[in-house]
């Protein structure tokens, strides 16, 4: 798959519109941090998903981001740091629970929302008082944010509503022609974006499920809530945390239409020429489909689901039947983007 879309990477992808930046394939953390503190926009790993980096104080390069991506204006970005002791970069407050969290968890797969600093662009907020930030741990992507000396908003590089990138090449599909550069090195080892925990209020919320689950997030704070419970028990106190409509757009959706279901058997999934099967169990008549992948474990699931999506759409598949992942551990998190592909 790799040698295939190298040998062929200007070709535009059907969906692709007319070009007007020359992509550059760069392989350096100092290339990529050059280019952010010139105002560019550059698709780089981390240990989640690919993400689409910015100075997140230069609001005409974040306007450029949300162009390219063509994201809503009311989807806020994370922004992302080298250090937990850089918080200053983009917060104004580092609040109790938050540095619980980010002591027990960063560098690594969580986003704490936080009191925005004034130097942040209200873009990269989507006018919300708050930011959310992360520390990932990918080496690639501190590096750059070491170098680049400022807050790296970045949301994750695809187009929006696409499932996310987890190889270079799937960012490279997406955004050639869109954004300055793209980092051509390494794929991401998680596969699902990070854990999103509010941590304004009187308890930490968490916003989207992640790598970091809710049992992991109530041993460093027992009062932490999902945000689905705080919203079924009407809690006034999350009310914050419910003003984040990016939650809301339409997700990780690829052109090929989505069944969730929670056994494959042979009776659901029938051996048509359009149809490709993803999960962790096999079923009699799987060898008949021209695409599927089992997966061994649930971890290998998450990291290669997005991935199946967008081979899916390679192969001009029109139906994927999803088995639905455990709703516990990661699985949790897997469950949600299942849904959301499915759209849900
Ligand atoms: P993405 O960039 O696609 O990974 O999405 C980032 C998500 O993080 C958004 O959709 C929001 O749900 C969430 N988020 C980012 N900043 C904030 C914030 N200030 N308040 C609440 N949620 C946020
Ligand atoms: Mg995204």
């Amino acid at each position: 798959m790799i040698a295939a879309l190298e040998s062929q990477p200007e070709i535009p992808s059907k969906k692709q519109e007319v070009s007007s930046l020359l992509t550059e394939r760069i392989h350096t953390p100092q290339d990529a941090a050059r280019i952010i503190r010139d105002g560019g926009l550059v698709a780089f790993p981390t240990e989640t998903v690919f993400g689409l980096g910015v100075d997140a104080t230069n609001t005409d390069a974040v306007k450029k981001l949300f162009t390219a991506k063509g994201r809503p204006s009311n989807n806020p970005l994370i922004v992302h740091i080298n250090d937990q002791q850089d918080w200053t970069l983009a917060a104004s407050e580092m609040t109790r629970h938050a540095d619980a969290l980010l002591t027990a968890f960063a560098p690594g797969p969580i986003t704490v929302v936080l009191p925005k600093l004034a130097k942040i662009s209200h873009l990269v907020s989507a006018g919300l008082n708050t930011v959310g930030l992360r520390i990932p741990s990918h080496p690639i992507a501190r590096e750059i944010f070491r170098l680049a000396k400022v807050p790296v908003a970045a949301p994750s590089a695809n187009r929006s509503g696409k499932p996310s990138s987890t190889t270079w090449q799937s960012a490279f599909e997406d955004l050639n022609g869109r954004v300055d550069a793209v980092y051509c090195e390494d794929s991401t080892s998680i596969g699902i974006e990070s854990t999103v925990v509010h941590c304004c209020g009187p308890f930490p919320v968490i916003l989207r499920p992640g790598a970091i689950t809710l049992e992991q997030v109530q041993q460093i704070v027992p009062e932490a809530k999902e945000m689905a419970s705080c919203v079924a028990h009407d809690e006034p106190s999350a009310t914050d945390a419910v003003s984040s409509p990016g939650i809301l757009h339409p997700h990780y959706q690829p052109d090929a239409e989505i069944h969730l279901l929670e056994k494959p058997t042979s009776e659901l999934i029938t051996p048509n020429a359009g149809s490709a099967y993803c999960g962790l169990d096999r079923f009699a008549g799987i060898e008949q489909l021209p695409l599927s992948n089992t997966f061994e474990t649930v971890e290998d699931y998450a990291a290669g689901f997005y991935e199946f999506l967008r081979q899916a759409d390679r192969n001009s598949i029109s139906r994927i039947f999803v088995q639905t992942a455990p709703a516990h551990g990661i699985g949790r998190a897997l469950l949600d983007r299942q849904r959301r592909a499915a759209g849900g």
